[in-house]
């Protein structure tokens, strides 16, 4: 008689999660479109003369908390921010350039 042996199939690829992902999307450049209420600190113009959300010297957002790489303005975030999907193409080619810049 064949005995089925309880197990768990493992992933064959790491989870793809923002916990284990040094916010790679907050150093885009994120435009904002009027709609959002970002506080004034954190905007800033670009040479166009549009609305961006401000980056410090290291690149990421100025939003970013450094320390726990999290929004520090989550609920109310652009709309930019709150498309972007975990796991798209884009989040990917973010991820997949971070980890080469620093190899
Ligand atoms: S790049 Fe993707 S995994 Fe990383 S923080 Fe952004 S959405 Fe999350
Ligand atoms: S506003 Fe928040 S989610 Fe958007 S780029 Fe800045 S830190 Fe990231």
């Amino acid at each position: 008689m064949s005995q089925t042996i309880p197990h768990t199939q493992l992933p064959t690829e790491p989870e793809i999660s923002c916990s284990t992902c040094a916010a790679c999307c907050c150093q885009l450049e994120v435009m904002l479109f009027g709609d959002e209420d970002v506080p004034q600190r954190f905007i800033d113009t670009d040479q166009w003369g549009s609305e961006v959300m401000r980056r410090l010297d290291d690149n990421w957002c100025a939003a970013l908390d450094r320390n726990s790489m999290r929004c520090t303005i989550y609920e109310v975030r652009p709309l930019i921010c709150r498309e972007f999907e975990l796991g798209a193409a884009e989040c990917l080619e973010e991820r997949q350039g971070i980890a080469q810049a620093y190899r």
